[in-house]
């Protein structure tokens, strides 16, 4: 049966650019506004080490994402009742979005992205070997300590309730896009309606917690359309387009985005969840996607990596040793902000020559990657506000590949939405 849910948002338009489906609107959340388009750090123990809530908190950072299962398992469920969910645990009074995803090392090939180590999001895809699937939920071993669990939508549901977030996910079937396996995909596409429905059904507290359905159907457009209309019937306050960012193809991912984008509601927040990439952040706002997170910009600060205008640097290697310029020009990161200005003034060979010295270099980097993110979603909200986003795309890219050698994904994708690069 369908019904109508209660909202705990508040979807606010502000500006919609007059040639790509960008938009830009605030956000009225239980724990405060946020704008629109946004990127959200993950904050596990994992990814965020070494970086303080008051540290994220001073990037600006104001809807970060938590662990369903880190929190379930440490404190666990009885104490997070106790002490009235994750936002008082962890001394965090902005908003929070739980879902069902674990970190770990995905299989996308690195020569496909260009990027040297690539994390993203471990979704069920990762855990499927260690997992099975039937239709009351996901029986997997305990990535910490091997013992037996079963995830039912319930259950995940009840486990969220108990964290408080604001913006709490469905569990959904997740099939790899890159998988052959046709039957098993629509199984999960249709198994994440059913779940969807068990979701509505066990969440408690639907005035206080924004429940998000999580569209599938893997690269088939067909299903991609049928899990919209399905999920968009069920009326959640969010809609997320989830299965993405896999390993398929970059034209493969884009054509899922805006086809599911053209299908959604104006007035609900979209979010496509393990999106990282500078570039595909841009573009996916280009085609109408608005709030994103991936673990990448966090993770890939351990191997020395620093995100910049400019392309990804590595701060690594022997060519900064005599670098004392800030990580990226005007940067407002703790890192990269002058002295005078109450920053750190960390130079490029500061980095080189403490990286041997994993923890400290990688809690700065972190620190720079974080508020590059969010300060690159802040550029393109103002340009889609000023009606501007074309030339911000221009300007974006250009500083990317000076060169003019746009990879032809980005060409193509925005092309389709109006912008020429060229
Ligand atoms: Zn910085």
């Amino acid at each position: 049966m369908v019904r109508s849910m209660p909202s705990a948002l508040t979807y606010e338009p502000v500006a919609q650019c007059s040639t790509t489906r960008a938009r830009a609107a605030t956000l009225h959340l239980p724990h405060g506004p946020v704008q629109l388009p946004m990127f959200m750090p993950v904050a596990t123990q994992a990814s965020l080490k070494g970086l303080t809530y008051e540290q994220l908190e001073d990037t600006g950072c104001r809807l970060c994402l938590n662990n369903t299962y880190h929190l379930g398992l440490k404190p666990g469920q009885a104490t997070l009742d106790a002490v009235g969910g994750a936002h008082k645990l962890q001394g965090w009074s902005h908003n929070i979005l739980t879902g069902k995803t674990v970190v770990g090392r995905s299989s996308r090939s690195p020569a496909l992205t260009g990027h040297t180590d690539d994390w993203t999001r471990f979704q069920m895809v990762s855990l499927l070997k260690l997992a099975k699937v039937t239709e009351e939920g996901v029986r997997f071993l305990s990535p910490h300590d091997g013992t037996p669990m079963l995830l039912t939508p319930e259950h995940s549901i009840s486990l969220q309730n108990s964290i408080g977030s604001d913006i709490i996910m469905q569990l959904d079937d997740v099939i790899a896009t890159t998988s052959p396996d046709h039957a098993r995909i629509k199984e999960a596409t249709e198994r994440s309606i059913r779940w969807l429905d068990r979701c509505i059904e066990a969440h408690k507290y639907p005035e206080r917690q924004n429940l998000f359905c999580i569209i599938q159907g893997g690269l088939d457009l067909e299903l991609r359309r049928k899990c919209c209309e399905e999920m968009v019937a069920r009326d959640t306050p969010g809609i997320a387009i989830g299965g993405l960012s896999g390993g398929e193809a970059k034209e493969a991912y884009c054509s899922v985005v805006k086809e599911c984008t053209a299908l959604l509601p104006e007035n609900k927040p979209r979010y496509v969840m393990g999106v990282g990439y500078p570039e595909d952040l841009v573009v996916s706002v280009a085609l109408g996607a608005d709030m994103f997170d991936c673990v990448w910009p966090t993770r890939t600060a351990r191997f020395g990596n620093a995100l910049t205008s400019g392309g990804v640097l590595n701060l690594r290697r022997v060519a900064y040793a005599n670098d004392f310029s800030p990580i990226e020009e005007g940067c407002v990161c703790t890192c990269c902000r002058p002295r005078e200005e109450g920053g750190l003034g960390i130079t490029k060979a500061f980095i080189y020559h403490v990286a041997s010295k994993e923890t400290s270099a990688a809690h700065l980097l972190t620190m720079h990657n974080v508020q590059f993110q969010i300060s690159l979603m802040e550029s393109v909200r103002k340009s889609i506000i000023e009606d501007q986003f074309p030339q911000f795309l221009r300007d974006f890219f250009l500083k990317l590949y000076p060169n003019k050698k746009y990879p032809e994904w980005v060409v193509g994708a925005l092309e389709g939405v109006g912008v020429q690069l060229a």
